[in-house]
């Protein structure tokens, strides 16, 4: 087993630096949050009073911070030339694809390897180990990756060279954002054009307009599966996470002169909803906007 330091012990962190300790890893934790790091020492973690110190002696380093600016900034202050250079840099945060990829040139010019590995999956699959992570970096920085992210997911994929992670997760979340506000659409026409909301259900869903946010995810209140829509829109994916994977895969679209004018809209009508003060609603209480 390794000796792993764990950085930004938050919603997410928290219930993977405990699910590195159930697998029996040494795991030595920081957080500016003292609640955070506290929560971390009830979970068998060892909390540090800094990253220099959490970073001293180990295996690897994993992250799950906030935002790009943010990894750049711990990773070029207090891990590159801090850790062991023998350490595989792990950074798990969803940032954009060019930072990611700066912040792994740096490490890899000191010596260092390092992947991107965000994640699908919310607070809960954080909590039971059952994350999606997409990896981004070299096969063999991978195959260092693997048995450490595993403890923490129940699917690790190599989704190609140093930011590909990144790239998967923004475009795989760009298709979320999209079809979710168009099977919210979908179900408030039904409604208007007077038809069974749970019958339309039974048709779309073993029909063409059939997707995960129907199936798994429904937005009305006591059809499919249960949902956040069944607790009032709370919990579940906060629509301004909904909002930030939007804006950094608009970036990306930018700098690669893709076209995506579906995902720019969504972006768009996420923007607003956040704005009207539902930024920590989940992400398919967007369904309200278009009942009126
Ligand atoms: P969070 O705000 O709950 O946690 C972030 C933690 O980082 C906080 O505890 C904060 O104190 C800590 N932090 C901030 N700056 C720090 C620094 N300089 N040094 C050490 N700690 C620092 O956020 P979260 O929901 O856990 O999300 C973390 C990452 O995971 C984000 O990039 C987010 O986009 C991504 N993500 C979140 C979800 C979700 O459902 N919450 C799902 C998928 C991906």
């Amino acid at each position: 087993m390794s000796t792993i330091a764990f950085i930004g012990l938050g919603n997410m962190g928290g219930g993977m630096a405990a699910n590195l300790v159930q697998a029996g890893h040494q795991v030595r934790a920081f957080d500016l949050s003292a609640e955070a790091a506290a929560r971390a020492q009830g979970n068998g973690c060892a909390v540090l009073p800094t990253v220099r110190e959490a970073v001293q002696g180990v295996d690897a380093v994993v992250s799950m911070l906030p935002n790009g600016a943010i990894v750049e900034n711990v990773y070029g202050a207090d891990v590159i030339g801090q850790a062991p250079t023998t350490a595989l840099l792990l950074d798990c945060s969803t940032i954009d694809v060019a930072t990611a990829r700066k912040v792994a040139g740096a490490a890899a010019a000191a010596g260092y390897a390092m992947v991107d590995a965000p994640v699908s999956g919310g607070i809960a699959a954080a909590n039971g180990g059952t994350l999606t992570f997409m990896v981004g970096g070299s096969d063999a920085a991978f195959s260092r990756a693997e048995p450490i992210l595993t403890a923490m997911g129940k699917a690790v994929i190599h989704a190609g060279q140093s930011g590909a992670g990144q790239a998967a997760k923004i475009c795989n979340n760009m298709i979320l954002g999209a079809t979710m506000i168009a099977t919210c659409e979908a179900f408030a026409l039904a409604e208007k054009l007077g038809l069974d909301l749970q019958t339309f259900y039974d048709i779309s869903s073993k029909a063409s307009g059939q997707s995960w946010s129907m199936t798994s995810y429904c937005p009305v209140a006591g059809v499919g599966p249960a949902s956040p829509a069944d607790n009032g829109y709370q919990g579940g994916f906060a629509a301004a996470l909904m909002l930030k994977d939007l804006k950094l895969a608009m970036e990306a679209a930018e700098s690669a002169g893709a076209e995506v004018p579906m995902g720019a809209r969504a972006a768009e009508l996420y923007e607003a909803f956040t704005a009207a003060g539902n930024g920590g609603t989940d992400f398919s209480g967007i369904i309200k906007t278009l009942q009126s």
